[in-house]
């Protein structure tokens, strides 16, 4: 059993899917949580009313923050808001992400679709870092949310698979820079049952998600709580010699670690 009583913690995108499992998980630890959204207020409602439920009575509030983190003066903000709110801050989980579902060749790719998931994917995770790095103190951790793609590329969604594989050369340059003070790892996940998948997921029937599944060697795609765990994980003491590192959460699906 992982302890975190009294560490503030700020998750990214934890109005649902890996970022609300993970801002739960980080409550049941004794953790203070704050989450962001982008806009599906009644989400991040739901999750905030959980984390109340979780919270020691009396002991804080639990917050949610609404911001597009492309914009830097936005992620500025969360980081001031987030410290106010909760009286400090420990722990920063860069999850809030996008995967544009649409299979597009780079040769068609619009500079548009580029720009945009660069900058939710890429530029939000550099501007939330910078400031959180100038609140976190010694044993602060960062755990930034890569994925496969990252890794070994995904056809098709050329723009994703670049952003997740900058993301790694981030975490590897920036946990040299912030030691000794400050961890930073990277939780890499495979495929997720989060709304980011369904439409892929329910293609032909549902006959995409068995062929997925048939080509992952622990036989199931992974649920959100699957990928909070390991996040948590490196985000307590029981990880304080682990940084730079890239932890991958896929079934076995990609050994490429
Ligand atoms: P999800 O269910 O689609 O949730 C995305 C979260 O990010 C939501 O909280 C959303 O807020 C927030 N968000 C989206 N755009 C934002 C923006 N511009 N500014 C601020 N917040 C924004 O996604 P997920 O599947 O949980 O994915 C979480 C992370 O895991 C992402 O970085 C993703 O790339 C990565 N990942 C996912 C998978 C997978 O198979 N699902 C695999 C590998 C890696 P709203 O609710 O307000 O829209």
């Amino acid at each position: 059993m992982i302890d975190l009583t009294g560490t503030h913690v700020l998750v990214t995108g934890g109005s649902r899917g890996i970022g609300a499992a993970t801002a739960l998980a980080f409550a049941r630890a004794g953790a203070r949580v704050g989450i962001t959204y982008r806009q599906r207020r009644d989400d991040a409602d739901g999750v905030l009313e959980r984390l109340r439920a979780l919270a020691a009575p009396g002991s804080y509030e639990p917050v949610a923050i609404q911001a597009d983190l492309a914009d830097r003066a936005a992620c500025d903000a969360v980081i001031q808001e987030v410290v106010r709110a909760l009286g400090g801050l420990d722990v920063l989980v860069a999850n809030a992400g996008i995967w544009p579902a649409d299979e597009v060749a780079v040769r068609n790719m619009t500079d548009e679709r580029w720009s945009r998931t660069l900058a939710v994917n890429l530029n939000a995770v550099f501007f939330t870092c910078r400031a959180a790095l100038r609140r976190l103190g010694s044993g602060g951790k960062i755990v930034i949310v890569s994925s496969t793609a990252g890794q070994r590329g995904e056809a098709f969604h050329g723009d994703y698979a670049a952003t997740k594989g900058a993301l790694i050369a981030f975490v590897k340059s920036l946990a040299v820079e912030a030691a000794p003070d400050v961890t930073v790892n990277a939780v890499a996940p495979g495929w997720v049952d989060t709304e980011m998948c369904t439409d892929t997921f329910e293609r032909d029937g549902g006959q995409v998600r068995r062929t997925i599944e048939a080509g992952i060697p622990l036989g199931r795609v992974a649920s959100p709580s699957d990928i909070a765990g390991p996040i948590v994980f490196l985000s307590s003491d029981l990880a304080r010699h682990i940084t730079g590192e890239v932890l991958n959460v896929n079934g076995g699906a990609v050994l490429c670690g």
